[in-house]
């Protein structure tokens, strides 16, 4: 009998010594990827945070070896910098070469993976993840903003992209690396060089911005980051995007409850909103083999899907919608 030891002194088969591992059940194998690719992705963050914290720490201990600022390794001095030019035909004062490097990277990245920086990356991003993760332990309520003011605050990145480079130009300085959370936070000159009369206006901003993070998952990407908002906007050229299969798709909507920026994935489009972080947990929740998936095609596809779309919704009147959950396609979607 199997498992048994044989009684002609022969050696036991392999199949009879080891049990066959239990089969896992989709749900199982599911709950891996997520939990890998949670691993994953917050490695890399805590790579990154970790890598600037050093860099804030040797440039406050070591002034006088030119160790850069958090500000240097900010691409968003690159879009102020080169607006400030573009307007003005002045360099701003104190740009870093590193912040232009970067700049150039990031743009490369968005047209090859979208906002995956922001995903991946960014260290504001992955404070703002582990405020989530401290929300969920300690049970705190979450505000779900509802979709029509979502959609307009929205904007809110833009408007604060605009005063900043407004701002930039004006003053030909790094206007807002005084107010930016980021800059305030791991700067760590609340740690080093306390001085509360100067440091307050930025300090306050920080402890709203966090709040407000704790309490609406990713508040500040999704509505204030001005960084967040130029590559919302080039995203629509990036060639990897989350697509949908609408054949594919069940409407079972398990992909939606965990996008951290709110977007509804399992709108009837082909690919994902611009707003998109590739953080990849739509896919991972999926249980549906194909149906949601990371794959790439030109950025001019989502367009012309969406002008189909939006063609046959003005035909087909207010009942696309509805229908279109599981049987229709177009491009981009909040
Ligand atoms: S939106 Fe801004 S703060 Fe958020 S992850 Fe992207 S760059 Fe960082
Ligand atoms: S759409 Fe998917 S990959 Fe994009 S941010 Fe939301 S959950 Fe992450």
């Amino acid at each position: 009998m199997a498992g048994h030891a044989p009684t002609d002194g022969s050696s036991p088969r392999p199949m009879e010594l080891h049990r066959t591992k239990p089969r896992l059940t989709a749900y199982q194998r599911r709950m891996h990827a997520v939990t890998a690719l949670h691993h994953r992705r917050h490695l890399v963050q805590l790579a990154v945070a970790t890598l600037i914290v050093v860099m804030a720490i040797r440039h406050h201990s070591e002034s006088g070896t030119g160790a850069p600022s958090v500000d240097a390794l900010c691409p968003f001095g690159a879009v102020e910098t080169l607006w400030t030019w573009v307007t003005t035909g002045a360099f701003i004062s104190k740009i870093h070469p590193s912040n232009l490097v970067m700049g150039l990277a990031l743009l490369l990245s968005v047209l090859v993976a979208g906002n995956a920086f922001c995903g991946w990356v960014c260290p504001f991003g992955a404070v703002q993840d582990a405020l989530t993760w401290v929300r969920r332990r300690l049970h705190l309520p979450t505000v779900t903003v509802p979709a029509r003011l979502d959609r307009w605050l929205r904007f809110g990145r833009y408007a604060v992209l605009t005063l900043v480079l407004v701002m930039s130009a004006t003053t030909l300085r790094l206007w807002f690396a005084d107010v930016d959370p980021y800059v305030n936070l791991f700067g760590l000159g609340w740690l080093f060089e306390p001085d509360l009369a100067t440091m307050w206006p930025g300090l306050l901003i920080l402890a709203l911005v966090l709040a407000f993070s704790l309490v609406v998952e990713r508040a500040w990407c999704r509505y204030l980051c001005p960084l967040g908002g130029v590559l919302s906007v080039l995203g629509h050229l990036s060639i990897l995007r989350v697509r949908r299969s609408t054949t594919a798709c069940t409407g079972c909507n398990l992909c939606v409850q965990p996008c951290p920026v709110g977007i509804d994935v399992a709108a009837p489009v082909a690919a994902v909103s611009a707003d998109c972080i590739g953080c990849l947990e739509c896919v991972a929740n999926c249980p549906t083999g194909g149906a949601l998936e990371v794959s790439a095609a030109p950025p001019w596809a989502a367009w012309r899907k969406r002008l189909d779309l939006e063609v046959v919704g003005s035909s087909a009147g207010a009942g696309a919608r509805h229908h279109g959950s599981t049987s229709s396609e177009g491009g981009d979607a909040r």
